[in-house]
């Protein structure tokens, strides 16, 4: 069977691209581009034939097809030769069952999708591993790219080098300077990119590398460019398969750029369009209150949207004022049923540190969408009985200032609610002792 997809402009105006062009918006009417597929072809399977092939390919050890977002090919990017795909077998993340945190809650049916425990720690690699196959195709088959390149807040970044250098293609990585962790910096700069701190925030980086992008022989990595969409949007057909073809009530998901809350879209709405799913989950996006343009659109009914100077916030990877991807992400949530709301920083440190407890280990941007989750229990938008799955979209581990701060006594008062700070005490048997007595007790 010949499957087949292509860009196609998301402003109504119909102009097609193939997808192996080195184009992002449309040149006609300037709109973005987006993927389509040859849905009719694809129909042409049935729906439970399609889920035995998912099945069969799902982690297992076939190149490309264990990986959790070429398992799923046809539906993705059917025009890559599987030659030219650069995979590290992303996706099939644990879909952590949080059970303590939710019955905190009254949740009995709470799950967290861990995208971030993949290669580079962010969900990032999904989309970038079908950008990369795509450039190494057309490297492979007409030469003319000389490197990819993004603005980053730091997640994007780490996840182009990585698939770059494995393709032995040239990154070229434009990052806000000093508003990335220590550990994103040194991922890109490990992975031989050519790394440039700018004096500027995210915002700042995107206008110039947006300016880059004019040349042909640069190819921007950035979600402006579908195909990172494409690849994102197997999160749902994922989540969905991980609960034997059940669609859950809500998905609590942080939005930035806003690409990747329309990629969740997608993936359902594909899913339905091909009769693998009969309902559609509501879908909540959450934002930092310090960078939340959407949430201020979302409080107009979406009629009207500004951006924003996104203020400095813990959630680093979300700090962004103008988001991309704002009129995908908000057809997506009319079509969804969905609601933005937002988390101040405490309620999101907070947040993540309580589910910490419980045997997670957030990173801010999952803090953001724990807050608005907790918020929604407390005004009974989500019920007891309802099943509901938060994305985690990086790990904890690539923010440790934020936890390790979190966890200073010193920082003043008032102490932070979940603060566990380190004793400092003699090597004193007795003295030990008495300290465990003293906490054991409490
Ligand atoms: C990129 C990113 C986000 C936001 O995704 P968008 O598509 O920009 O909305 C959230 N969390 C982390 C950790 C990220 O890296
Ligand atoms: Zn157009």
């Amino acid at each position: 069977m010949d499957y087949n997809a292509w860009f196609q402009c998301s402003e109504g105006c119909a102009e097609t691209y193939p997808l192996s062009d080195v184009i992002y918006r449309c040149k006609n009417c300037d709109g973005l581009l987006e993927v389509r597929h040859d849905i009719e072809a694809l129909k042409e399977r049935s729906s439970s034939e399609w889920k035995t092939l998912f099945e069969q390919r799902y982690m297992r050890t076939q190149y490309p097809y264990g990986s959790g977002v070429w398992g799923k090919k046809e539906l993705v990017c059917p025009n890559i030769d599987d030659d030219n795909i650069i995979s590290m077998y992303e996706g099939g993340t644990n879909l952590f069952w949080a059970d303590r945190f939710g019955a905190q809650l009254g949740l009995g049916d709470l799950w967290i999708k861990q995208c971030g425990i993949s290669h580079t720690g962010s969900f990032k690699d999904l989309g970038m591993t079908v950008l990369v196959s795509m450039v190494n195709q057309i490297i492979n088959q007409s030469g003319n790219i000389r490197a990819v390149m993004c603005a980053s807040t730091g997640d994007t970044s780490a996840a182009l080098a990585a698939y770059a250098s494995a393709a032995g293609i040239p990154a070229i990585i434009l990052l806000p300077k000093a508003k990335v962790t220590r550990e994103q910096l040194i991922q890109p700069i490990a992975n031989g990119a050519l790394t440039l701190s700018l004096e500027t925030d995210f915002d700042g980086c995107m206008e110039i590398v947006q300016r880059l992008a004019g040349r042909q022989d640069f190819y921007l990595a950035n979600s402006i460019n579908s195909l990172r969409i494409e690849g994102q949007k197997t999160i749902s057909m994922e989540i969905v398969q991980q609960f034997n073809w059940e669609v859950p009530d809500w998905i609590i998901i942080p939005g930035g750029n806003l690409g990747n809350v329309s990629a969740l879209g997608l993936g359902f709405l594909m899913m339905y369009d091909l009769g693998i799913i009969d309902k559609l989950p509501r879908i909540a996006c959450a934002q930092a209150e310090r960078a939340n343009p959407l949430y201020r659109s979302y409080q107009t009914g979406f009629t009207e949207f500004s951006a924003i100077t996104a203020q400095s916030t813990q959630a680093t990877a979300i700090q962004i004022g103008n988001p991309v991807s704002v009129h995908r992400a908000i057809r997506t949530l009319r079509r969804f049923d969905g609601i933005v709301d937002q988390a101040t920083e405490t309620e999101l440190a907070d947040a993540a540190a309580r589910a910490d407890r419980t045997g997670l280990f957030n990173c801010p941007h999952t803090g953001v969408a724990l807050a608005v989750l907790i918020k929604m229990v407390d005004r009974k938008q989500i019920l007891p009985s309802d099943r509901v799955i938060v994305i985690s979209t990086a790990t904890g581990l690539k923010f440790p200032d934020f936890k390790v701060a979190y966890h200073d006594v010193d920082q003043g008062e008032p102490p932070p609610r979940y603060l566990n700070a380190p004793i400092e005490l003699e090597a004193d048997y007795e003295e030990v002792l008495k300290q465990i007595g003293m906490h054991l007790d409490t």
